[in-house]
């Protein structure tokens, strides 16, 4: 059996903390005083949301939206959403928060999703980037760290379900089996 050594930081506490930082400033600097309604996308970006909501000065609304997806052999996928949003989007702005966007296909799907219920806005923010690993056209409007082709944890982001609470981004390999 695989054991699975996740003692390689990728991304330190000390630079995620200076990203979320960076990336707050960016929005405050785009919304001004307008309000906004921050879209975490779980689970994996509760943590990440959770700071840089608390780093956002205008007037703002966090709401969750879980989904998952499902790519099969033909371009047609199916994006299936497993909780919704409590709050009417139309005619506002909008922010979908991710922790890492790798092939871009939850996002690209979500953000055809979320257009259709006419918001006046939508962006999209995520902590991580693996912009090597895409094979749809999308890309963040605010993207914090570009990650090489790795496979990451930590900052809320598991393998498993497990390391979501690792306070650094390390890298996950695998150790011994048999
Ligand atoms: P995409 O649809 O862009 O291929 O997949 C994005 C989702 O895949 C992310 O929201 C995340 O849940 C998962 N994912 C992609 N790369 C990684 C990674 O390096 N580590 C972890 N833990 N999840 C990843
Ligand atoms: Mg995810």
């Amino acid at each position: 059996m695989d054991n699975v050594d996740v003692s390689e930081i990728l991304v330190s506490e000390k630079e995620i903390k200076a990203m979320v930082e960076h990336t707050a400033s960016l929005i405050n600097k785009d919304f001004g005083d307008e309000e906004l309604i921050v879209v975490g996308i779980l689970t994996g970006s509760y943590v990440f949301t959770a700071d840089l909501v608390r780093h956002l000065t205008m007037p703002v609304i966090v709401d969750f939206m879980q989904v998952s997806s499902y790519q099969g052999q033909t371009s047609t996928g199916v994006l299936t959403i497993k909780k919704d949003l409590s709050f009417d989007i139309t005619g506002k702005n909008v922010l979908i928060v991710e922790d890492i966007i790798d092939t871009g296909y939850t996002l690209k799907c979500l953000k055809e999703m979320l257009l259709k219920r006419n918001p006046k806005s939508l962006k999209i923010c995520t902590a991580f980037d693996k912009p090597t690993r895409r094979t749809n056209t999308i890309e963040a409007d605010y993207a914090g760290i570009v990650i090489p082709d790795k496979f990451i944890v930590g900052y809320g982001l598991d393998y498993d379900g497990e390391y979501r609470n690792l306070k650094d981004v390390c890298v996950v390999s695998m150790v011994g089996g048999n």
